[in-house]
């Protein structure tokens, strides 16, 4: 890089998202550390990695014991490929045919959601290496028991299909002891068993999302396929599976004002001054993700203290009420998810703010926002308002 990460920052508008390589690495070891040791880890990097940026998280992930990547979209799948990635690559899908030529081009695993895409598959009659995805309750994507005689009649007909892998999906994998889980185990297995008694097997399978992997369901020989643990997400209903955040997202304190009481705030005026105030705006907004629903109810972090965010929460604009903080001021760091000091705003608790999951708190914060890659001292900044030559 020729200019400076400092230089770069400062002729941007002071709100991004640090990603922190280090702990993005140690998390995926982890990971790697908790299964069998016969198993592989395959990191789900689907929507640029849960909005963590995938083409720099993808080296790092295979630098720390990971041995295939998943995602969601072939257009994924070629854009890793296009930065040098040359491992093992699956595309969950669902694909269209026009794309398995591309998929077979560019040697992508193609994921078989269904009968209609085996079909397609076969009747495409190139070389293609696929993995087979069974229903076993999900009740969204893959074969269902009534699928597997004809599917097992393509496979055994298509010499060109070479057939990688068997894989499901688990419902309820983060409810702690659901019966489902176990339900969807043994239907696998005998889906399985089915197909096998039909002449159709696969060197590998695999189930267990973040999780099943983080209870410990992960058959020896059998790949994983996690995507938030990797990230430092929560991943149990009832807590305590989260290994380390690895974004942090942060603003600067634009403007600070004094309000007399009685004052309204913002669009629709929903918040009124009670007492002299002093409401500070942020350069954040909906559009880079900042939840509206977060409107007189987000936190951020000033000071390593929390400030409430009053008033609703524009496209560009955020107001936040740091009368309790005295000496706040312009330039200040605000943290809108992560740490400051001993203080965190985690991304579940802007989950359960929005009446939703941390998964899409991620995935919302938007290309308008600056990723800033951290490892061992060393910042790298991507923006999409950048000059990339
Ligand atoms: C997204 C996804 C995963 C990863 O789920 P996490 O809960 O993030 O680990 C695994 N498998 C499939 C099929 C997925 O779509």
């Amino acid at each position: 890089m020729s200019t400076a990460p400092e230089e770069i920052l400062a002729r941007l508008r002071p709100t991004w998202a640090e990603v922190d390589l280090v702990v993005f690495g140690s998390n995926v070891s982890e990971v790697r550390r908790r299964i069998p040791k016969e198993s592989k880890l395959a990191v789900v990097l689907k929507a640029d990695a849960y909005g963590h940026g995938a083409v720099e998280l993808a080296p790092v992930a295979l630098k720390n014991g990971a041995s295939m990547i998943a995602v969601a979209l072939l257009e994924e799948a070629l854009e890793l490929r296009r930065s040098g990635i040359d491992t093992e690559l699956l595309v969950l899908g669902p694909l269209n045919s026009p794309q398995l030529k591309l998929a077979a081009e560019h040697d992508v695993i193609v994921g078989i959601i269904g009968p209609t895409q085996l079909e397609e598959a076969a009747r495409a009659n190139i070389p293609l290496t696929i993995h087979l995805k069974l229903d076993t309750g999900m009740g969204r994507m893959g074969l269902t028991e009534p699928d597997l005689a004809p599917a097992a009649a393509i496979l055994k007909g298509h010499s060109r299909l070479k057939l990688a892998a068997i894989y499901t999906h688990y419902a309820n994998a983060s409810h702690a002891g659901d019966p489902l889980t176990e339900k969807q185990r043994s239907r696998f297995r005998s889906m399985r068993q089915t197909l096998s008694s039909m002449g159709v097997s696969a060197p590998v399978h695999h189930s267990a999302n973040s999780p099943a992997t983080l209870r410990g369901l992960v058959e020896p020989g059998d790949y994983a396929r996690v995507g938030m643990a990797i990230y430092g997400g929560e991943v149990f209903d009832e807590g305590g599976g989260r290994l380390n955040p690895v974004m942090r997202w942060r603003t600067e304190l634009a403007r600070i004002k004094e309000l007399p009481p009685g004052s309204g705030v913002g669009y629709g005026h929903t918040f009124t001054t009670r007492r002299l105030s002093r409401i500070a705006t942020l350069p954040v907004g909906y559009a880079d993700g900042y939840s509206r629903l977060l409107s007189n109810r987000g936190e951020v972090l000033l000071r390593g203290r929390r400030a409430p965010v009053v008033g609703n929460i524009s496209m560009d604009l955020v107001t936040v009420d740091v009368t309790d903080v005295a000496d706040a001021a312009v330039g200040d760091e605000v943290v809108l998810m992560g740490t400051q000091g001993g203080e965190e705003v985690s991304a579940e608790e802007l989950a359960t703010k929005t009446s939703t999951l941390a998964y899409e708190v991620f995935c919302r914060i938007s290309a308008r926002v600056p990723r800033v890659y951290v490892s061992s001292g060393q910042r790298n900044v991507k923006s999409r308002f950048l000059d990339r030559s």
